[in-house]
């Protein structure tokens, strides 16, 4: 199965991109999303993160994102800690899900590929960028978070030229309809390169 990475920085439109591909009947799986969920559901990551971060991990079981935001973002070991208890399950969980796909391709949405040298898993990335004031302005819109968080966000990022130089595709997902149209090519271009390696 041909498995095609999406990444890029925050606000860019990741998700919104990846439910496009899904209207041309391409799976879509969201690391993001279901790294939450196996958060939520798997009570071995939630015994070990409880281990890890201590028990306001969880508020009434459930996972309390903010809480673990605020203390992996300015200590790496911490955050390192967390993703070899959470990315293990995930890619277990993705590997399960990728047996169960029928279709030409399938996209893995994911945040982080190039910033971990996770390039090796897929075979073609697209990256999507979007002008920097838009990207705050959609998060702010989005998470009601003030654009200080955002631009510090922003610079825990791989800059979008580094993902560009690193990609086969780039969306410039600035007006929706326009991107709709680069969408709509990358999906043939990636259904060539499939027949004609
Ligand atoms: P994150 O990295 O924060 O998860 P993301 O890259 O997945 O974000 P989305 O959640 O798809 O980004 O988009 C961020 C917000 O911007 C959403 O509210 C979405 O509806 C909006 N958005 C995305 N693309 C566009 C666009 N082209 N025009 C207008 N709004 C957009």
């Amino acid at each position: 199965m041909i498995v095609v990475g999406l990444t890029g920085g925050i606000g860019s439109g990741k998700t919104t991109v990846a439910k496009c591909f899904e209207s041309f009947g391409i799976p879509v799986y969201i690391a993001d999303t279901e790294a939450k969920a196996l958060m939520n559901r798997s009570k071995v990551i939630k015994r070990k993160l409880i281990q890890l971060f201590g028990p306001s991990a969880y508020v009434n079981g459930q996972l309390n994102r903010e809480y673990l935001a605020s203390k992996i973002f300015n200590d790496k070991t911490l955050l390192s800690e967390m993703n070899a208890i959470v990315h293990p399950k995930v890619a277990s969980h993705f590997k399960r899900w990728l047996k169960k796909q029928d279709a030409p391709y399938v996209i893995k949405e994911a945040a982080i590929i190039f910033e971990n040298n996770l390039e090796y898993q897929y075979h073609y990335i697209i990256t999507v960028i979007a002008d920097e004031a838009l990207r705050i302005e959609r998060v702010i819109k989005r998470d009601g978070v003030s654009a200080e968080k955002v631009k510090a966000i922003m610079q825990n990022q791989l800059s979008d030229k580094e993902k560009i130089k690193k990609s086969d595709f780039v969306i410039e997902n600035n007006d929706l309809d326009i991107s709709k149209k680069q969408i709509q090519d990358i999906h043939s271009a990636i259904l060539r390169k499939i027949k004609k390696p």
